[in-house]
């Protein structure tokens, strides 16, 4: 994938958690996360973690999450 701010090549990887991870406007977030879920509640993430697919810009220092990539 291209940075679509820079143009150069992305790296390909992960954004890991021991938690469920998800975005919202606000910050705050209470006992259930609100806005959208990045995981999904299962077992297998409360053993393994939690990982989002996203490709990486070492020259921006951005990175991109594709939902429909991650099945979201
Ligand atoms: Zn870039």
């Amino acid at each position: 994938m291209k940075c679509p701010y820079c143009q150069k090549e992305m790296t390909a990887g992960f954004i890991k958690s021991s938690h469920h991870m998800a975005w919202d406007q606000k910050r705050e977030s209470g006992f259930f996360l609100e806005g959208i879920r990045l995981t999904k509640n299962s077992i297998e993430n409360v053993f393994k973690g939690n990982a989002v697919s996203s490709h990486y810009c070492s020259n921006c220092r951005k990175i991109i999450v594709s939902l429909e990539e991650n099945g979201i």
